[in-house]
């Protein structure tokens, strides 16, 4: 039975000349990872960043649980459960580990910096814990109390995806969760992927890693040239012809 939590229809994106989507409907399955793959260029991010609200369609709407948030900012998407990251890391730099994951719940929670006051009240405390079990989840618990720009970039990526999961979305949005990281941390990131959509999160995951994808994702969308090519399982769609031909530039 199909459960469409996130559905992106029609979507067409021009920005000057350049059309970097075309007519792109994705209808994401509640509980799925749902994959988004294609060449450099294929407009894979532009489409992320019109699911989040970060750009906005030149045509099309976004529907999350059946509510048409074309128009929402991202912020006003966070308290109905959609967060997500970037490819390019956003984090606190100076700040601890653990204090860049209290502050990512502060858009859910409306903490802010109040979450890094020395004595926490019960709400506090059980964010707290939220945000302890969201560093476990992602193995920085040791390293909790490292100021993040201390830590290698694949760590840091990491903790980004630490922090949006402390926000406890329904719906997390990944742009190239795995660019940058070591073999090692890229083979540890399909069951951490996997275990948050066993907890329940939906998760759309833009992709370059296609070893990454095949392993993690239950359905991939395969653009190219700002167009749907394919979609499906990972081990039909990647396999077809079509993909190969667009990834190889045949
Ligand atoms: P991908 O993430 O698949 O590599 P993008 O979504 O970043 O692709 O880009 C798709 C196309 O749209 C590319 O041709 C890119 O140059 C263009 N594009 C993306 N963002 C902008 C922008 N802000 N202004 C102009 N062109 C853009
Ligand atoms: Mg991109």
């Amino acid at each position: 039975m199909s459960d469409v939590q996130l559905r992106a229809s029609g979507i067409t994106k021009r920005f000057q000349g350049v059309t970097a989507l075309a007519e792109v409907t994705v209808e994401v399955e509640r509980g799925s990872i749902h994959g988004v793959v294609g060449p450099n260029g294929a407009g894979k991010s532009t489409l992320l960043n019109i699911m989040s609200g970060f750009v906005p369609p030149t045509e099309g709407t976004v529907e999350l649980e059946g509510r048409d948030i074309t128009r929402l900012t991202p912020q006003r998407r966070v308290p109905l459960g959609m967060t997500r990251t970037f490819q390019n890391l956003r984090l606190f730099g100076g700040l601890t580990v653990r204090q860049n994951v209290l502050l990512g719940q502060h858009s859910h929670a409306r903490t802010g910096f109040a979450s890094l006051w020395p004595v926490p009240t019960a709400k506090e405390r059980q964010l707290r814990q939220e945000a302890d079990a969201a560093l476990e989840t992602f193995g920085l618990t040791e390293l909790s109390r490292r100021r993040a720009e201390t830590l290698p970039y694949g760590l840091q990526k990491q903790l980004e995806m630490a922090r949006a999961v402390a926000a406890r979305p329904s719906l997390l949005l990944m742009d190239e969760p795995a660019a940058g990281m070591t073999a090692q941390e890229r083979r540890a990131l399909v069951p951490r992927i996997r275990q948050l959509r066993d907890e329940g999160v939906t998760v759309v995951v833009v992709e370059h890693d296609m070893d990454l994808i095949s392993q993690m994702c239950d359905v991939v969308t395969v653009l190219n040239f700002g167009r749907m090519l394919i979609e499906g399982p990972p081990d039909v769609a990647l396999a077809s012809d079509d993909v190969r031909t667009a990834y190889l530039g045949g």
